[in-house]
Order: C-alpha cells, then sequence, then structure tokens
C-alpha cells in the first residue's frame, strides 16, 4: 500500500489529501447516502461510494438504474436531495470550484458547442480551465495525439461521426489532467480499434487516479476495471471486485468442455454425487457440469471423461460469469449466494 499526496490550493490554503490505495483510509472519490429524487420516485437512494487512488471502479446496472443521476450529482451538475459527494476532499455542492479542478468528467452523448471546430472547442475548453499559457497549447497537442484526433482537428463537431465525438469529448475531460475522473460510457460508439485505445488510456492512467466509469459492456470491465458496483432501481445492490463478484456466480467452480458425442459421458456426470447438475448449451453445444454448494469436482469430471475415452476438444474451470451475477442481481427475485472462501 502506497501513500501519496494530492496537493490542490484553494484560496491561500494548501491542502493536502492523503489518500491510499485498495482499501484507503480516505477516498478520493467518496458518496455518503448520496440521493436523488424527482417527487416521489427515487432515481438514486442512499448511495455510499468510495473510490480511491489506483482504482477503476465499473458502475453497472440497467438502464434507468440510476448511473447517470449518480455521475451528475458527484460531477456537481445535478444537485443531490439527500446525502454527500466530495472528490480530493471537497464537497461537491459547498466547494464547487475546488471539486470540478480536482474532477474529470466525460458526460454522456455529444460536446456542447457544436458549431466550434475540433480545435477550436479545445482550445476554449483549455482556456476555461485556466490553461493559457504554453503548457495549455501543449496538453491539448498532447491530447489530440492520444485520442488521434488529428484527422478531424479543422471539422465542426456537430458534422463528427459518433465516436470522434466521443474522443473529442474524452480529450476535453482530461485536459487539465485531473487526479478524479467520471467516465459516462466512455466507448459508446467507439469502433473495437478505437475502444482498445481507450482501454490502454484508462489503464494507463489509473494508478495514480480514481476513476469510475460506466458501461454496459462486461468485457470492458473484465478489461479496465478492479472494483464494480452493481445499481439497481436507484440502489447500491452489490460492490466488490470482478473475482469477488464473479465467485457469486453459480459457475463458480463449475466445469465446462467441448466434445462431440457425448450424451453417454453427460448422464455419467450428473449422477456423481458432487455434481448439481449438467447443462448444454445449444449455440456453443459446451457441457457445464455444475458443482453441489462447496464441492471441488473438477478432478472428478476429468476422470470420468478419461474413463469414457471421451474426446474432449477445450474443457476449462470457470472462475464465474459476471454476466450470470448481473442478471441474478438485476431480477433481483433470485437471492445471491454469499461469497465463496
Ligand atoms: P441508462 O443505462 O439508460 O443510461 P441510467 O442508469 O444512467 O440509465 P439514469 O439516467 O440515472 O439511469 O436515470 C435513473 C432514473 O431517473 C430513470 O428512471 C430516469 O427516467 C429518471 N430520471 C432521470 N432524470 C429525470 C428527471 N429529470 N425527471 C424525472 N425522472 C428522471
Amino acid at each position: 500500500m502506497r501513500a501519496f499526496s494530492c496537493v490542490l490550493e484553494e484560496g491561500d490554503a494548501l491542502l493536502e489529501f492523503a489518500g491510499f490505495g485498495g482499501s484507503g483510509l480516505q477516498a478520493m472519490i467518496q458518496t455518503e447516502n448520496l440521493g436523488k429524487r424527482y417527487g416521489r420516485f427515487a432515481a438514486v437512494a442512499a448511495l455510499d461510494l468510495r473510490v480511491a487512488r489506483g482504482d477503476v471502479l465499473a458502475l453497472l446496472g440497467p438502464n434507468g438504474a440510476g448511473k447517470t443521476t449518480s455521475m451528475r450529482m458527484i460531477a456537481g451538475f445535478l444537485r443531490p436531495s439527500t446525502g454527500h459527494a466530495r472528490v480530493c476532499g471537497h464537497d461537491v455542492v459547498r466547494e464547487p470550484l475546488a471539486a470540478r479542478r480536482a474532477l474529470g468528467y466525460l458526460p454522456e452523448g455529444a460536446p456542447s458547442y457544436g458549431e466550434l471546430s475540433v480545435a477550436e472547442f479545445l482550445a476554449f475548453a483549455a482556456r476555461v480551465r485556466g490553461l493559457t499559457d504554453i503548457s495549455g497549447a501543449r496538453r491539448v497537442d498532447d491530447m489530440v495525439e492520444r485520442l488521434q484526433l488529428q484527422p478531424v482537428l479543422a471539422q465542426g463537431i456537430d458534422t463528427l461521426s459518433k465516436g470522434f465525438r466521443r474522443r473529442v469529448c474524452l480529450a476535453q475531460a482530461l485536459l487539465h489532467d485531473p487526479p478524479a475522473l467520471i467516465l459516462d460510457e466512455p466507448t459508446d460508439g467507439l469502433d473495437p480499434n478505437q475502444q482498445r485505445e481507450v482501454h490502454a488510456l484508462i489503464r494507463g492512467m489509473a494508478h495514480d487516479r480514481a476513476i469510475i466509469v460506466s458501461t454496459h459492456s462486461l468485457d470492458e470491465v473484465r478489461a479496465i476495471c478492479n472494483r464494480v458496483a452493481i445499481l439497481a432501481d436507484g440502489q447500491l445492490r452489490v460492490e466488490g471486485t470482478p473475482a469477488e463478484l464473479e465467485s457469486r456466480s453459480r459457475y463458480h467452480r463449475a466445469v465446462s468442455f467441448r466434445a462431440p458425442a457425448s450424451a453417454l459421458a453427460r448422464e455419467l456426470l450428473a449422477r456423481l454425487p458432487e455434481v448439481e447438475t449438467v447443462e448444454v448449451d445449444p449455440v456453443s453445444s459446451w457441457v457445464t457440469v455444475f458443482p453441489r454448494a462447496g464441492q471441488d469436482i473438477f478432478h472428478a469430471v476429468v476422470a470420468l471423461l478419461e474413463a469414457q475415452r471421451v474426446r474432449v476438444e477445450e474443457l476449462r474451470l470457470e472462475h464465474g460469469r459476471l454476466d450470470d451475477v448481473f442478471r441474478q442481481i438485476t431480477r433481483a427475485a433470485e437471492p445471491l449466494p454469499a461469497v465463496a472462501a
């Protein structure tokens, strides 16, 4: 665990904010009882989040779960009905300027000022951020290069493709090199090559920043996030590392294999005392053998397949599946099993 300091100027005072990686003493982004009501409807309720330096937290949830509302409140663009949000120790309502200085925010959708060219927009964004000297111009150049915006610099924002608009927006969010980042669906509309580039960019920045990313892509979670929070109906339903969440899936410690003509073997596998059930995916033909709670079935399954001389083409021990956990949590009716030891 490595200490760090993020020094921010506020008036004449120099505030030194201490944070720690992983289970940090003080989080760089923190919410307490954060909530937003629209009349009697609670879009977000009692949200408690702590994001430390080095964390990339994925905010997941079905459409309408409250991800964007939460992010807009943390970014200071939407006034909470209850609770607080702090960025590098600054309350986003009571100290909005200091909080915004420490935060880069990529909102949903496209940038405003669509009539400006990309170059004009980024120069404007740099001025708004107080980056007026040569170092500001260098930051713009750096972002243009990292997000590969050279081909569209002279083009009007309104005329850009969706992917380029997203990249311009991301460049704007990163211009002032903030220690905390809120990225609402950063790769929405990007082609697979650009998604990889943005993932590499986020991974490269993560070690000395606290980052929240909302996404609908579980591949994206695996690519860049070390923590996951799942919202449903405005409430935080579960939070942990991807591995912790995977261990709560019914696929945890299941054995999957692909083999032709294995009907008899499947029947025999289903009769093993430590096996709960055997399922076949009708599309991929993969067979999955699910263990009874707490059972380790790997060696028994392999031994039976060998004894039956099944020609296995592929075989794997499952860690668990995030999509399965997501489905269980957001369907609400199905209780989640406890985290496996
Ligand atoms: P998505 O995945 O579709 O982007 P989300 O998780 O980001 O969804 P939010 O946009 O935060 O969800 O919306 C949460 C809930 O709050 C939704 O039911 C939405 O309709 C509602 N909501 C958002 N803004 C308002 C508003 N201004 N007035 C009333 N309800 C609102």
